[in-house]
């Protein structure tokens, strides 16, 4: 059995929190938790620029990893598809 390879991306500021490979850079995480997030290449993929601090910056991060288009943020806190094969 085959598994999808995913790779954290290497830009992502250490943490919980992290953006992987198939990010489309479609720029909806940056417009709900603009603080967590840059981009790169003109905004062709982005990546965590820091991670949460406090509760309120959870649930804006929260809210980014729902709204995510390509299900590309995840957290190494919860069992998650990106956990449980335990990619980098
Ligand atoms: S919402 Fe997801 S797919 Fe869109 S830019 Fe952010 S991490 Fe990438």
């Amino acid at each position: 059995m085959r598994y999808p390879v995913i790779t954290k991306l290497a830009e992502n500021s250490p943490g919980k929190y992290y953006v992987i490979d198939q990010c489309n850079g479609c720029g909806i995480c940056r417009s709900i938790a603009g603080d967590f997030f840059d981009y790169v290449e003109g905004g062709k993929y982005y990546y965590i620029r820091r991670q949460p601090m406090d509760a309120r910056e959870e649930d804006l991060m929260q809210e980014a990893i729902e709204l995510c288009t390509m299900d590309a943020i995840g957290t190494d806190g919860d069992q998650t598809f990106f956990d449980i094969w335990n990619y980098s």
